[in-house]
């Protein structure tokens, strides 16, 4: 499936939400949103720490967002007669809003951004913060979707990062989607967010590091080259097809974690071909089924699209998708102490072979 209808209208507070559906004919305008909203905050601030050379995003108004409401309360479900959410209308394919808590805004108000020190600049997160809801279903998740509406999320993926890497100021775009209690999430309505970066983020900026040096050795893109490696093996994929390859990289940080690639170098999903959007819906079906097929239960996990950036650097990119997981066993999860939250240096208890091997006996 793909996009047949799209149709975008404000909701009571200004902000925007586009509805992405798959049959054409609906009058989405004939569902305003009622609700009286207050104002949405103002960005939040980007702090620059001068040990590590980094910005953090600082947003103190994400702690009054909603935390796990009860499902008939669910903010991203449609509206009812007895209840409005973020959705006006009474049914939906697949829709994108600007969050109502975003870490980046284009609402900046200078004044508010006042000095830290000399060695600490301060600037404003501009940027945007969206959410995608992949199906009106509460009780569906990612991986019980149709093959026919994984198309239609790349094909929305696609016009988000196109959209957001236009407005002034993003240097980066960021699908991702957490799902589990395990990881953190908020709402459990299967959804995604998609992060439009005011600064291209530590982990992208290390591996354009690691890209450019790669290249100025031997003209090559290092992911290309990696992925070839681990094609030639074999001995770490997990599944593939004509188009995208899946594989536990060789030096995983996770007890499970698996990369899907596509087999041409593309910078980032707006450029995967028609052919290509649809080879991957399967595969990654498949590789999400084999997750829950592990311990036999939902894995929680991390789903992020890494895209080329906007600016210098955007010839270094070669999208991927990276899903990990801190479930280790049945019973036990992988939380970042010591050595990975104090240092960044993880330490894997799974060997990426032995996490392999499992996941292609599925
Ligand atoms: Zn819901």
């Amino acid at each position: 499936m793909t996009i047949a209808q799209r149709t975008a209208i404000r909701l009571s507070d200004g902000r925007e939400l586009i509805y992405f559906d798959e049959t054409d004919g609906h009058d989405r305008n004939a569902w305003p949103d009622k609700r009286d909203l207050p104002t949405p905050p103002a960005a939040s601030q980007l702090r620059h720490d001068p040990l590590v050379d980094e910005w953090v995003a600082v947003a103190a108004h994400r702690q009054t967002r909603t935390f796990l409401p009860p499902s008939d309360k669910c903010p991203l479900c449609p509206s009812t007669p007895e209840f409005s959410t973020e959705i006006p209308a009474p049914d939906y394919d697949v829709v994108t809003f600007e969050n109502q808590f975003p870490s980046f805004s284009a609402r900046v108000h200078p004044d508010e951004i006042a000095s830290v020190t000399d060695l600490v600049p301060v600037r404003p997160g501009t940027g945007r913060c969206e959410v995608v809801c992949f199906t009106s279903d509460h009780n569906s998740s990612f991986g019980a979707l149709t093959p026919a509406r994984v198309r239609t999320v790349v094909d929305v993926l696609a016009d988000r990062t196109a959209s957001l890497s236009e407005l002034p100021g993003v240097e980066q775009v960021f699908p991702f989607e957490n799902r589990g209690i395990e990881i953190g999430v908020t709402l459990s309505h299967p959804h995604g967010q998609i992060y439009a970066y005011p600064m291209v983020t530590p982990r992208t900026r290390l591996m354009l590091n690691a890209a450019a040096k790669h290249h100025r050795a031997t003209g090559n893109s290092l992911y290309a080259d990696v992925l070839a490696a681990e094609r030639a093996s074999g001995d770490r994929v997990i599944a593939s097809n004509e188009h995208w390859t899946a594989y536990v990289p060789a030096a995983a940080r996770w007890p499970f974690e698996v990369h899907v690639a596509p087999h041409r170098r593309r910078p980032d999903i707006p450029a995967l071909s028609g052919p290509e959007r649809d080879a991957f819906a399967p595969l990654y079906l498949d590789v999400l089924r084999r997750f829950d097929a592990l311990f036999d239960k939902p894995m929680p996990y991390i789903s992020a699209w890494h895209q080329a950036v906007t600016g210098e650097g955007r010839d270094l990119g070669y999208l991927h998708l990276q899903l990990f997981s801190i479930r280790r066993a049945a019973d036990k999860l992988k939380y970042l102490a010591g050595s990975e939250s104090a240092m960044g240096a993880f330490i894997n208890d799974i060997v990426p072979e032995k996490a392999a091997q499992l996941l292609k006996n599925l």
